[in-house]
């Protein structure tokens, strides 16, 4: 870039969804998927030796690749959940692939681009047609390795290194990508599809590092190695900022690191009110890398485990051992606090997603409905969780419930568990608490009833808002409608707190809502009983908490639950939070 042209470029601020917290200003690196675009060609006899040549070493550039990628996996994630790349790598030495597309070169004389492109075609259909799971999951890893050769071929880079620190701006990052990025010194994520609660926006938040989400069109107008301003918590990118931009930021920068360092003082104290409220501060863990974080955090436990990482990179569902060790760890590193591990919710946007095509995978087979029709699954996962409960600080919790049947078949099934367990002389907690998260809105309707069957209620806002608004919590197209805010969700939330707790069940709620500081108040004075938030916020939320008064909590709640817009709750919300807390960044 000449400094023309730097002269001449004009500041642009571009609006997403704040993905992850923290404010970075970096060189960008513009991350884009190869997509292989083919063109037919006949190979004279002479070339042949010559695509042959092309072809092998393509393959040999791929395993290469695989095996980084599959070293790498192994150190982040664990031996067991690098799987899938070992399983990609069995493809690339498969011998019958690669003889018949060796012999087809030979006799038909088509690039190998097309042969590519056939034969691994053929083999996809036939893993598709499977009525094995697995197998069809494994289509999807044999489109990667084709679109690796493919791309190797047609010598493109491969996108896992990056070289100094860089803002990763890209149309779509999956999780997975996200996570193998990680190796790198990576400032922040940009990308132009996704919504707060997606999965690659979670594992920005697991991972630390600042991102913002459902930024339209960002990768388009961005340019390698532009400078950026990355605002991951208002959800704003600046494009070509000025030096007052540029330095307002990191004067905002050190405020933030500033006013965190004083929260880390708050570390032992408890989240209570001025008037002697106490409710439970808990952290949403989806790594068991975290488990250090979340202690320096001050965590009063974790209020929801999303086991289905566990799931995260492999083929095969986990032994009971294998979970048994990873809840395990989990209670031990907790103890005495306690832990929720919630069951398998996998489905939707979540990992195996793709071993079943479905029109509408957020309507259609998640969480306890997949469980429930695995029960074989389902009980291995039971049995680890009670194993691993001796301590007595585990709870289970049951995803995406809608209806009694389920929770009574998910505690038949657990109650089979302890059977299996009692008969092989193995110890486990016999009074583990059962929880059911509130995600749907016919599970909140009946509340009541639910929470007659279980010890708690965990409301999950993300899951609970996209079906309460009809809004995917994926689609930034439509992000503006998710409100956490609207009048109908601050209705709802009161209704299954008052429902629960008139039942006995306490109420927490583990949705992206509870770590949403302008929430705290709120939810403070509709009474929730566990806030389970992600851990980078929860020192805040508990500042928040340990500033008022429950009465004056319990008002707030009263005064939104008359409002009749998310605007007007939102700006009365905003007014009281700058009054009281005016170091707290909001949105
Ligand atoms: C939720 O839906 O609010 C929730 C906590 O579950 P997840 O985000 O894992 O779907
Ligand atoms: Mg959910």
């Amino acid at each position: 870039m000449t400094d023309q042209t730097a002269q001449t470029r004009q500041e642009v601020k571009l609006r997403g969804i704040p993905g992850a917290p923290g404010i970075v200003i970096g060189p960008v690196y513009l991350h884009r998927k190869h997509d292989p675009a083919i063109t037919a060609r006949t190979i004279t006899p002479g070339e042949v030796n010559r695509e042959l040549d092309r072809f092998l070493q393509s393959v040999e550039r791929s395993k290469k690749e695989l095996t980084k990628i599959f070293d790498f996996a192994e150190k982040k994630l664990g031996a067991d959940q690098s799987q899938i790349f070992e399983a990609q790598l069995m493809i690339l030495d498969d011998p019958t692939l690669f003889d018949a597309i060796r012999k087809r070169l030979l006799k038909e004389r088509k690039n190998v681009e097309v042969l590519i492109q056939e034969e691994f075609g053929k083999y996809h259909e036939m893993l598709l047609a499977s009525k094995d799971e697995y197998a069809r999951a494994r289509a999807d890893d044999l489109d990667d390795v084709r679109n690796r050769i493919l791309r190797n071929l047609q010598d493109e880079k491969l996108v896992s290194r990056i070289d100094g620190s860089r803002i990763i701006v890209s149309p779509n990052l999956a999780a997975a990508d996200a996570l193998i990025f990680s190796r790198n010194d990576v400032l922040a994520y940009v990308t132009e599809v996704g919504g707060a609660t997606s999965h690659m926006a979670l594992l920005a938040r697991a991972l630390k590092i600042p991102a913002v989400v459902g930024v339209h069109q960002v990768a388009t107008l961005v340019k390698p190695d532009d400078t950026v301003i990355v605002d991951g918590y208002n959800g704003l990118v600046i494009l070509h900022p000025t030096p007052e931009s540029i330095r307002h930021f990191e004067k905002k920068q050190e405020q933030y690191h500033s006013f965190e360092e004083t929260l880390s003082a708050l570390r032992d104290l408890p989240a209570e009110t001025l008037d002697g409220h106490r409710v439970h501060l808990a952290a949403n863990i989806e790594l068991a890398q975290e488990l250090d974080f979340i202690k320096v955090q001050g965590a009063d436990g974790i209020g929801l485990y999303r086991s289905e990482s566990l799931l995260l990179g492999r083929e095969l569902f986990p032994s009971e051992d294998e979970q048994y060790e990873e809840y395990r760890r989990i209670a031990e590193a907790v103890f005495p606090k306690h832990a929720i591990i919630r069951t398998f919710d996998i489905g939707g946007d979540k990992f195996m997603a793709a071993a079943v095509r479905e029109n509408n995978p957020f309507l259609g087979w998640r969480g306890i409905r997949v469980m429930l029709d695995r029960p074989r699954l389902f009980l291995d996962q039971l049995r680890a969780i009670l194993r691993a409960s001796t301590l007595k600080n585990l709870a289970v919790m049951f995803p995406m419930v809608t209806s009694i049947k389920e929770v009574q078949l998910a505690k038949q099934l657990l109650t089979q568990a302890k059977d299996d367990l009692r008969a092989r002389g193995i110890a486990f907690d016999d009074a583990i608490k059962i929880g059911v998260m509130i995600e749907v809105p016919g599970a909140a309707i009946i509340a009541d009833h639910l929470a007659r069957e279980v010890n708690f209620l965990s409301i999950g806002t993300n899951d609970l808002i996209q079906y309460l608004l009809a809004v995917d919590r994926g689609n930034d197209i439509v992000s503006d409608l998710f409100q956490e805010f609207h009048p109908a969700v601050i209705r709802f939330l009161r209704r299954i707190i008052e429902r629960g707790k008139q039942e006995h069940a306490w109420v927490g709620l583990c949705g992206e809502m509870a770590g949403d500081p302008m929430a705290t108040l709120l939810l403070l004075g509709l009474g929730l009983d566990e806030f389970s938030v992600v851990p980078t916020v929860l020192p805040e939320i508990k500042k928040i908490i340990r500033s008022v008064h429950f009465t004056e909590a319990k008002h707030i709640a009263e005064r939104v639950l008359t409002m009749q817009s998310e605007d007007e709750i939102k700006a009365f919300l905003r007014h009281m939070m700058k009054l009281k807390f005016p170091e707290i960044p909001i949105g």
